[in-house]
């Protein structure tokens, strides 16, 4: 398994993976790596070269969130992609992609505001921005993302499809934990009862499914259900609970065909996030 740490060093890998046709995929991540992001690299594996990249971009994080403290295992991810058969891992300084008078962001309209982008303004800016620049210097025919991120799986797809970008967005379920809580590398900051109230959000999501099964398909009642849910739980802060449509985000008023529950849950301090389809997926 090769480790570049510059973009000249990839683009001659990449200019030598072109020179012999080979097909590429990137997977990227922000390290602190679990089963959740490993289940990315099947389908990742359909190219004949696997690249994972590792970046804590700075620039989506808000000034009062954890940037310094995400936690970096570098040794670990190292030894788990090499064993999970990964070609290349691109490992880029935060200097490196945004060297001194850096100045440009790309913004997907819109569908940044929603959702996550309520509290977190500047993030999806920053993921749209790093996003772009990874597929510029890896040009990847695939790359693949996790469900766990709804919104930000949207609004990649529209930026790709905005920019006329030759790459394949592909979209892969949430992985779990035994309880539901989806994996995430930030439940590492989670104490033992916080680690225990974490299950509020997946049992909102099933409280939700199982109110539509049995005929509830108003938005506005199935969310105030699952608000309820959520206030009974005392670690648990809600940041938002809406059902929206799957495919572009915007608010629906009965759950029909491709609607989404999505959530984002303080427990104690760790913002958390997690989603379900509502209804059948299109
Ligand atoms: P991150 O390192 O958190 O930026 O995540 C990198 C990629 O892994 C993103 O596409 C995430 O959506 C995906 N991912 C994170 N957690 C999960 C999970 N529990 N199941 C599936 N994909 C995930």
């Amino acid at each position: 398994m090769q480790i570049v740490r510059t973009i000249a060093e990839f683009k001659v890998l990449r200019s030598d993976w072109a020179d012999q046709n080979l097909t590429v995929s990137l997977v990227p991540t922000m390290g602190a790596l679990h089963a959740g992001h490993l289940s990315l690299l099947g389908p990742a594996r359909m190219a004949d070269r696997l690249v994972v990249s590792i970046f804590v971009n700075p620039t989506q994080f808000g000034p009062n969130e954890d940037l310094l403290h995400y936690p970096r295992p570098l040794e670990q991810d190292l030894s788990l992609l090499e064993r999970n058969g990964v070609d290349a891992v691109f490992l880029p300084a935060a200097s490196e992609i945004y060297p001194a008078g850096y100045r440009t962001l790309v913004a997907v309209d819109e569908l940044s505001s929603r959702l996550c982008g309520v509290s977190r303004p500047s993030h999806f800016r920053g993921v749209a921005t790093v996003v772009l620049k990874l597929f510029n210097i890896i040009q990847p025919q695939w790359a693949v993302f996790g469900q766990k991120d709804a919104q930000q799986t949207v609004i990649l797809r529209r930026m790709v499809q905005d920019l006329n970008l030759d790459v394949e967005v592909i979209v892969q379920p949430i992985v779990r934990e035994i309880d539901g809580l989806a994996l995430s590398s930030r439940n590492q900051y989670l104490n033992v009862a916080e680690r225990k109230a974490a299950t509020i959000l997946f049992r909102s999501l099933e409280f939700a499914q199982q109110a539509l099964t049995q005929g509830e398909s108003k938005t506005d009642v199935l969310v105030s259900g699952v608000r309820q849910l959520i206030g009974s739980e005392p670690l648990a802060r809600l940041d938002y609970a809406e059902i929206v449509n799957a495919a572009d985000l915007s608010p629906v008023e009965q759950v029909g065909d491709n609607a989404l529950l999505a959530l984002a849950v303080f427990i104690g301090k760790t913002r958390l996030i997690d989603n379900a389809f509502l209804g059948r997926n299109k």
